[in-house]
């Protein structure tokens, strides 16, 4: 079919800067580029027919570390690039309440926790590095992060647990706000969406970037920058990305819960909130990390029974509840580092992927990173 001139130049110009991925990353980096380049023509490239990966799919934690990750991250990194990093999500979480406002992201000052078990191996080494801990937080945070909470045992109703650490400086979100409400302001700025429409390969020639989408029509543009986080290794298969499934459930509504708050638990392995008048559990990866290391979407027996189980026994001990709900999202690993990758991989197309646990946190951040590496 032929186009109309005004068909041409109102949707089909070529765009200085395509994005591919409409997740956190990807929406922010349009929003910011263009932000930034007014003039320039800024297009979105997604292949749901909404924004359709972990962004719209995860646990809503605006989180910067529990205890026990933060800990491990400094025993293995050294204090330095830990410390870098919880910089980076504290920053980026209060970005990213400033840029789209706590009531368009459902943020709730609700609390984060850390719960440990009876006889829980992560308690000792918390409880020694405890106070360093918050000591070398200050600086960052400017206040004390952690305290102990052992009331909240009792009165979120919690069974099996010794111990918890909270912090009043995390909460829950509604990740469907929160992307609904960054759409919306990337479209309101200029920046084009194309849904429906799976980018098949990245191929640069001299004068651009050609991107062939499923159904065989071919895109042109100046420069790519590819947000596909977990789904990166389908196009580009040589970087350092390693896929990691997350399994979630969430209860139907229980009847005089007691939870408030964001809770991890088994170093960040198990993570649960109220949510919707129900519970919301996920993890349980470390239970099949090979099997879990997959960019299809999809639950199985073996974890989503490891997580009902932690429900009767630990969370919601002696109450009835039933299963409303079952998914998955896609995450993104380094092999041996848990930074961002954002890099250019040739003249004309960049990447901003391997977001890890952490892109609630760390999205605005990293594509602002991504919009100083495409404007340089
Ligand atoms: C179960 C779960 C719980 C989580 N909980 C939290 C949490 O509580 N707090 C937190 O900070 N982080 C959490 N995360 C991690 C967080 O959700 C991610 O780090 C973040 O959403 C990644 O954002 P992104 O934009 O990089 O990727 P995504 O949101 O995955 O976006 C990538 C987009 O690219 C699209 N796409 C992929 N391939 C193509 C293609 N070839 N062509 C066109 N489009 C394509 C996808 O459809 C998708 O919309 C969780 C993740 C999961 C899975």
């Amino acid at each position: 079919m032929t186009r109309s001139v005004w068909e041409a130049r109102a949707f089909h110009s070529q765009p200085r800067l395509t994005v591919v991925g409409a997740g956190i990353v990807g929406l922010f980096t349009a929003l910011l580029y263009k932000r930034r380049f007014p003039g320039h023509r800024v297009l979105v490239v997604e292949r749901g027919a909404h924004p359709s990966g972990a962004s719209i799919r995860n646990a809503g934690f605006a989180c910067f570390g529990s205890p026990s990750e933060l800990l491990a991250d400094i025993d293995k990194e050294g204090a330095d690039a830990a410390l870098c990093r919880v910089e980076e999500r504290w920053r980026g979480l209060r970005e990213l309440r400033a840029e789209l406002g706590d009531e368009h992201i459902g943020f709730e000052p609700t609390g984060g926790h850390e719960a440990y078990r009876i006889a829980d191996f992560l308690y000792p080494r918390v409880a020694e590095g405890f106070d360093g801990l918050n000591e070398m937080l200050q600086p960052i945070l400017g206040q004390k992060a952690f305290h102990w909470s052992d009331e909240t045992i009792s009165a979120q109703g919690l069974h099996g647990v010794s111990h918890v650490a909270h912090t009043h400086l995390e909460g829950p979100i509604d990740s469907g706000l929160l992307m609904r409400a960054l759409l919306q302001k990337a479209m309101e700025s200029g920046v084009a969406l194309r849904t429906n429409a799976e980018v098949l390969a990245i191929e640069e020639h001299a004068m651009g970037v050609r991107l062939p989408l499923r159904g065989g029509e071919v895109l042109e543009s100046e420069q790519v920058l590819v947000a596909t986080n977990g789904y990166t290794p389908a196009l580009l298969p040589e970087l350092d990305v390693v896929p990691g499934r997350g399994q979630v459930l969430l209860t139907e509504p229980i009847e005089g819960l007691r939870l408030r708050g964001t809770f991890h638990m088994d170093e960040g392995f198990y993570y649960f909130r109220d949510c919707a008048g129900g519970v919301l559990l996920g993890g349980g990866r470390n239970l099949d990390l090979v099997g879990e290391s997959t960019m299809t979407d999809g639950t199985t027996p073996m974890i989503q029974e490891a997580l009902e189980r932690l429900l009767r026994e630990v969370i919601l001990p002696g109450v009835d509840f039933r299963i409303a709900r079952r998914w998955s999202g896609i995450m993104a690993f380094g092999k041996d580092s848990k930074q961002p990758l954002v890099m250019r991989t040739s003249d004309r197309v960049g990447v901003a992927v391997r977001m890890g646990g952490m892109g609630v946190a760390i999205g605005i951040r990293v594509a602002r990173r991504a919009v100083d590496l495409l404007a340089g």
